[in-house]
């Protein structure tokens, strides 16, 4: 399998190259160059995301360095439970797909780690470590972290701005050492941002250090992604003989997308539906037909706040037409007002306590049509609630429980350098 760009002016490259890369040279995003079709009686043994992903995954891999490690790289990525829940619903039946069992509680973590487990087998006959630059305005950078933390021969370092992330959060970002550097920058998120794209386009430290990223556009991190996808839409199938709908919380679009791919190759998912804060391009683009991202606003689901979604370019590569993509998928918004009320009603009216992001989907469900809701659904959750908790508390009333592999993070010793947002401190602190 070939990987191509969105843009269409860079060769063409294979699995492991998509990977290393992340962008394209011609500053577009890798696709694959087809979708395999999937036969459903290929996966008659596969239960676990592990084992659907070994056999979904093993086109893009094939030919590829890392086609003979798949399995044990899907093995490493999907190492925790991803359950699909049923929750009371006045209408068909509901699920939750809880995605936030990993080590940082939210989602991200099985695509750091499939990225993580695809890059340390890539690095090991190199002399020098692989050093992954990451900026993060929160959930990322802890997730990137965690997945590379005492593999061989890489090394991450992220940056993140002082004051701007939640004390939890930071946490997670400064609980590791060893071969993970974190940098508090004297700034804001644009400043990390600016100083990672600055340093990526330093000659000398490019001579002096083997750079790379691992934000989420990067390919590694949305084929695994797909997977939980398909393994839930499968086992549904099997055990209700249904179609599983979905609600997906929705921010750069990656985890949407992903979504899409599994459905595209063949698995039994029937509507996809994007629930994103007020942060609105896809919602608007999917009602007019203009595409026109804007800066982005700062909501209660804060890791959904993008203004300029990614991932929109390999949607629209994909379904070039609007007509084509309010086919394949739909889109609404959710005021901080409404994210405020869902996490209160649901802790009554369905025993769930919500983090805010996936509370966007449960009110977009609930704000679905009757013959909709009548179908087999089930709400994504990216986060655990309890990373979330100077907000969700008071409105649920009590203490949210802490996950215990979030526990255990929270109770490590911190490592953190303060740093000046200027590419001179971060090149001293890299090299
Ligand atoms: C990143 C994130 C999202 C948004 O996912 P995208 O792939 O960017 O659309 C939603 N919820 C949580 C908790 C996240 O961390």
């Amino acid at each position: 399998m070939k990987f191509r760009s969105t843009v269409g002016q860079a060769p063409m490259v294979g699995f492991c190259e998509a990977l290393l890369q992340g962008i394209a040279p011609d500053g577009g995003l890798y696709v694959p160059e087809y979708f395999p079709d999937v036969e459903l009686t290929d996966f008659a043994d596969a239960r676990t995301p592990a084992q659907v992903g070994t056999i979904m995954l093993a086109p893009f891999a094939r030919g590829s360095e890392l086609e003979a490690s798949l399995p044990v790289i899907c093995q490493e990525a999907f190492s925790f439970p991803i359950p699909l829940k049923r929750i009371p619903s006045d209408s068909g039946p509901l699920y939750v797909l809880e995605l936030f069992h990993g080590p940082t509680a939210a989602f991200k973590d099985v695509g750091a780690r499939f990225l993580a487990a695809c890059f340390e087998r890539l690095n090991r006959n190199q002399q020098a470590p692989l050093t992954i630059l990451v900026a993060t305005s929160g959930d990322t950078g802890g997730a990137v972290a965690a997945a590379f933390h005492g593999r061989a021969n890489t090394r991450v370092v992220v940056l993140f701005p002082k004051g701007l992330v939640s004390g939890r959060q930071e946490k997670q970002l400064c609980c590791w050492g060893d071969n993970v550097l974190s940098l508090r920058v004297n700034g804001n998120f644009d400043d990390c941002q600016r100083m990672v794209k600055e340093a990526f386009a330093n000659p000398e430290l490019n001579q002096a250090v083997r750079l790379s990223s691992a934000n989420s556009i990067n390919l590694g991190r949305l084929l695994p992604q797909a997977v939980y996808y398909a393994a839930a839409s499968l086992n549904y199938w099997r055990a209700a003989g249904q179609k599983l709908n979905f609600v997906i919380p929705t921010g750069n679009l990656g985890n949407g997308q992903a979504c899409v791919w599994a459905k595209t190759m063949g698995f039994p998912i029937g509507k996809i539906v994007f629930a994103t804060n007020e942060n609105r391009p896809i919602p608007d683009y999917l009602e007019t037909g203009d595409w026109s991202p804007g800066a982005s606003i700062a909501t209660l689901a804060s890791a959904m706040d993008v203004g300029n979604p990614s991932n929109m370019e390999r949607l629209r590569d994909m379904l070039p037409r609007v007509e084509l993509m309010r086919e394949a998928v739909s889109a609404y918004s959710v005021s901080d007002e409404n994210i405020r009320q869902q996490i209160s009603r649901d802790e009554q009216a369905r025993g769930e306590t919500w983090c805010p992001h996936t509370a966007t989907a449960a009110y977009v469900y609930d704000s679905l049509s009757e013959s909709d809701k009548a179908q087999s659904w089930a709400l994504v959750a990216t986060a655990h609630p309890a990373k979330f908790e100077t907000i969700v508390e008071p409105l649920v009333g009590h203490p949210v429980e802490i996950p215990e592999a979030l526990a255990r993070l929270l109770d490590l010793p911190t490592h953190v350098s303060d740093i000046e947002p200027v590419l001179e401190a971060l090149v001293d602190a890299v090299k």
